[in-house]
């Protein structure tokens, strides 16, 4: 680890540790890594004796797949405090993405961000910021080891889920043997890999199977620009019943095709089209995300538009043939 990453995690724990409350918070939409880094530290403080409280702004609703988790702990975004001791936020790569929660975020006495995308440029008074790092998770584990705390099973198995979750079940790039030694730590502790792999990625409604055949169906590859796409419809969920957190994934079904280095899904959602991008090899897709607004790391990003999925996807395309 690098000597400024060490002193922003000592910072963390001095602060954390003289703190006798800590509100912890992560991004809207909650993936893997974000619920687990978040649920796992607010588990581990409370059992540490501190005062906590653990939130997520709204939509305040989480898939399914996580239920195995003790997630009856995160209280609704109204319940945050407004002027925090100590806040501390996961995941999250800039201030709004916590959506509503980025106000009690600018009035907290000391915040800390913990993240480990590329294009976050810090937003706390301690930034424990390394794109390095497989996942938030590892950061969080990192700081509760700093602190001292103990790691239950129910801890592990929420760092276990961050873990899993954004390295591909130990497949990308940022899959290292350190990876693997903090993975052997958290079984040690309690996490059972198995149970968690069928929670987390084979515990879809049927109707999934649907909208999945639906979006492969309508893919389309562009070999001029090394670009596979395809869109998940409104229409699609309302079909199938199923809600916006029950569909994450559905990239994966896309990136597979190996003729494209670039993988886009794009969905429909209240506040526009939201792409999903991933990369091979080639492209710097958190680049283009961040061109687009949005953020993320090389490999995986994301952003949100105001125009449909056909002016997206237009957008993407230009973006890619000037890069
Ligand atoms: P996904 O496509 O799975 O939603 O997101 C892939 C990666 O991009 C994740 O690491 C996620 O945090 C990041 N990401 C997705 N959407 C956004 C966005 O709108 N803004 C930022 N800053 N990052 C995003
Ligand atoms: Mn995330």
């Amino acid at each position: 680890m690098d000597e400024a990453l060490a002193e922003q995690i000592k910072a963390a724990a001095g602060a954390v540790a003289d703190a006798k409350s800590v509100a912890v918070t992560c991004h809207v939409n909650p993936d893997g890594d974000a619920l687990g880094s978040a649920l796992g530290f607010a588990l581990a403080a409370a059992k540490a004796g501190k005062e906590v409280v653990v939130s997520f702004g709204e939509p305040f609703v989480l898939a399914d797949s996580f239920s195995f988790l003790p997630v009856e702990v995160f209280v609704p975004p109204d319940q945050f405090p407004t002027a925090p001791e100590v806040m501390i936020t996961f995941d999250a790569a800039d201030r709004e993405r916590l959506g509503e929660l980025s106000v009690p975020a600018g009035a907290a006495e000391t915040l800390i961000v913990v993240d480990h995308h590329i294009t976050n440029e810090g937003f706390g008074h301690i930034d424990i910021i390394d794109p390095g790092a497989a996942a938030t998770a590892v950061l969080a584990f990192d700081l509760i080891q700093e602190l001292g705390w103990e790691i239950d099973a129910d801890i592990a198995s929420c760092l276990h889920v961050g873990l899993v979750t954004d390295t591909g079940r130990f497949q990308y790039s940022t899959t290292t043997a350190e990876v693997f030694r903090m993975a052997a730590d958290l079984v040690e502790s309690g996490a059972d890999p198995y149970l968690i792999g069928r929670m987390v990625f084979e515990n879809a409604p049927f109707a999934y199977l649907a909208v999945a055949a639906a979006v492969q169906r309508r893919a389309k590859l562009e070999v001029e620009l090394s670009l596979v796409w395809s869109v998940l419809h409104d229409d699609d969920l309302a079909e199938a019943g199923l809600a916006p957190e029950e569909v994450e994934g559905l990239i994966d079904y896309i990136r597979i095709a190996r003729e494209a280095d670039v993988a886009v899904l794009l969905k429909q959602t209240p506040e526009g089209t939201k792409a999903s991008l991933r990369s091979r090899a080639v492209v710097d897709v958190g680049s283009l995300a961040l061109a687009f607004g949005g953020g993320g790391h090389a490999r995986a990003a994301g952003f949100t538009s105001n125009g449909d999925p056909k002016e997206t996807i237009e957008q993407i395309r230009g973006y890619l043939r000037e890069h």
